[in-house]
């Protein structure tokens, strides 16, 4: 049989949407595909661990890690840095894994502008209520920063047509379902 070529997923929706949960899961569903652990220059929750879930560094690093290219793509959001490593991503693909990101709207649609061939999944919420909510409910996040990534959020809706799929996180196992149903239809198409 003929080996496919390793493809880039990028992963992205507003937060609070789920996108952590779904990918937990995901992931371990499918532990073939490889996570891209990105840079930030946030404070670490209650739980995070640098390597896994970030990797938490300062703003002085960051900004030299900006000038020393080491980034496919970078932003800031909401007063903080992430980032993407391309040493990482090129790391995978070159051994011929699959590779997936977790990123925000600006920075996957800058990726999508390098990578034309990879595969765009934007997390929608079935409500714009539901998505307070549950933003609220997570209890990570002081009120104004809520209320900073919600109306980040209205922005970053507006932008869910320009991705290849479109999935609802109403319900966890369906949505996870239909990611499984892009991977796996992905994984049989060529580029
Ligand atoms: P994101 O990574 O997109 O910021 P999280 O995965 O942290 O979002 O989810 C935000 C909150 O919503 C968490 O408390 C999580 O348990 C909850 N959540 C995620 N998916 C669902 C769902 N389908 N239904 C109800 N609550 C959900
Ligand atoms: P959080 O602070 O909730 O972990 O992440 C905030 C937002 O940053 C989320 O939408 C998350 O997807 C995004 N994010 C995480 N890593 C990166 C990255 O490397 N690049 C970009 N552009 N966004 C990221």
């Amino acid at each position: 049989m003929v080996k496919k070529s390793p493809k880039l997923f990028v992963f992205t929706g507003p937060s609070g949407v789920g996108k952590g949960t779904l990918l937990a899961e995901f992931l371990k569903q499918n532990p073939n595909l490889e996570y891209s652990v990105s840079s930030t220059t946030r404070k670490p929750r209650q739980g995070e661990i640098n390597g896994i879930s970030y990797f938490f560094i300062s703003k002085e690093k960051f900004e030299e890690d900006i000038k020393n290219n080491k980034f496919l793509e970078w932003t800031k959001y909401n007063e903080n840095y992430y980032g993407t490593s391309v040493e990482t991503v090129n790391k995978a693909l070159n051994e011929g894994h699959d590779i997936l990101l977790e990123i925000e709207v600006k920075g996957a649609l800058n990726v999508m502008q390098k990578c034309k061939n990879c595969v765009s999944i934007f997390i929608l919420p079935p409500s714009a209520e539901e998505l307070e909510k549950r933003l609220t409910g997570r209890n990570t996040e002081d009120k104004e920063t809520v209320v900073n990534r919600l109306n980040i959020a209205k922005d970053e809706i507006k932008q869910a047509g320009k991705f290849k799929y479109n999935v609802v996180n109403d319900k966890i196992e369906l949505a996870i379902e239909k990611l499984n149903e892009i991977y796996n239809k992905e994984k049989n198409l060529e580029h």
